[in-house]
């Protein structure tokens, strides 16, 4: 029988994931050793690399032997960490995404001038973390949902403007912000969203593919936000089957038997070496396999 495999692009990882990875892969060169606190990027096959190469993780800063040095993950961190780790003289190499940071230093700004401000996303991603942390100087509340905004304070008389996690899921985002812009009509924003374009071309290409595939395979690690919208979005969008593993080894080949068109798609941490891995496995147990990369409309250029 012959089969068809779709790979839905954008395919691997991220511009920021992959510089994360490269500064992660030097530091460990350079020291032999280095600490983290968050995972670099929520990728386990990636993060098992790191650790047998000489990454260790702790769960809080005092932990790190004085003199180390400590590494940022993609997420960013909040500047109470780094305050942190500069007065214990840790050397610090910073691989928060510049999407990240450019969010994080509106933040600054918009506490600086005590706007209030609300994140949208999920108050336990270390994005959020990092994001509430720049938010110290002013009043910042997380929502999650519509009923979480209508808990929120008033607001009178002072201005409020909101930020969202970066990898949120694009339907799920719209009717939290109309909430909020309905609960301050004043509510400040330049843009709609703070989704960057790793996160949105994923999504959109999945919604567009979904509905045709007797199986998705989408690759990656549920602790990755990104990537577990994609699963929930292809099956959402009408995907007969959808298997989300770290790597192809965790799927049984009797999946395959009757199925004739197969969507391989990767989240945003997802190196092209797990893409490789599952391709090769594919050629050598279906005989005749078509594989395709689908240029999607990108809506936006991740570079
Ligand atoms: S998913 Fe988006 S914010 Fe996260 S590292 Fe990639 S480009 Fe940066």
């Amino acid at each position: 029988m012959d089969v068809t495999c779709y790979l839905v692009s954008p395919i691997g990882c991220c511009s920021g994931v992959k510089r994360a990875i490269g500064m992660a892969e030097q530091v460990l060169k350079m020291y032999k050793e280095a600490y983290i606190i968050e995972d670099v990027v929520h990728n386990n096959v990636v993060m098992q690399k790191m650790f047998d190469a000489g990454l260790k993780k702790v769960s809080n800063i005092d932990e790190i032997p004085d003199g180390s040095v400590v590494l940022f993950s993609v997420h960013g961190v909040a500047p109470s960490i780094v305050e942190m780790c500069e007065q214990k003289g840790l050397t610090i190499v910073d691989a928060t995404c510049s999407v990240v940071q450019t969010i994080q230093e509106s933040i600054k700004k918009s506490a600086a001038q005590k706007q209030k401000i609300v994140i949208m996303g999920n108050r336990y991603h270390p994005e959020v973390i990092g994001f509430l942390g720049c938010a110290r100087d002013t009043d910042a509340f997380v929502v999650n949902s519509e009923e979480e905004v209508g808990m929120l304070p008033d607001f009178q008389d002072c201005g409020v403007t909101y930020y969202t996690q970066t990898t949120l899921r694009i339907d799920k985002a719209t009717p939290v912000i109309s909430a909020l812009k309905n609960r301050y009509p004043n509510i400040a924003r330049e843009n709609e969203t703070d989704l960057c374009c790793g996160t949105y071309n994923r999504q959109i290409a999945i919604i567009e593919i979904a509905k045709n595939m007797d199986l998705v395979i989408v690759l990656g690690s549920r602790s990755s936000a990104n990537t577990t919208y994609l699963a929930e979005l292809a099956e959402e969008y009408g995907a007969k089957n959808v298997l989300f593993v770290d790597q192809i080894s965790e799927i049984e080949a009797s999946v395959f038997n009757n199925v004739s068109n197969i969507a391989v798609a990767t989240g945003a941490s997802t190196p092209e070496y797990i893409v490789d891995e599952t391709l090769d496995f594919l050629k050598s147990i279906i005989e005749n396999v078509n594989i395709q990369e689908i240029a999607q409309n990108r809506i936006c250029n991740e570079d």
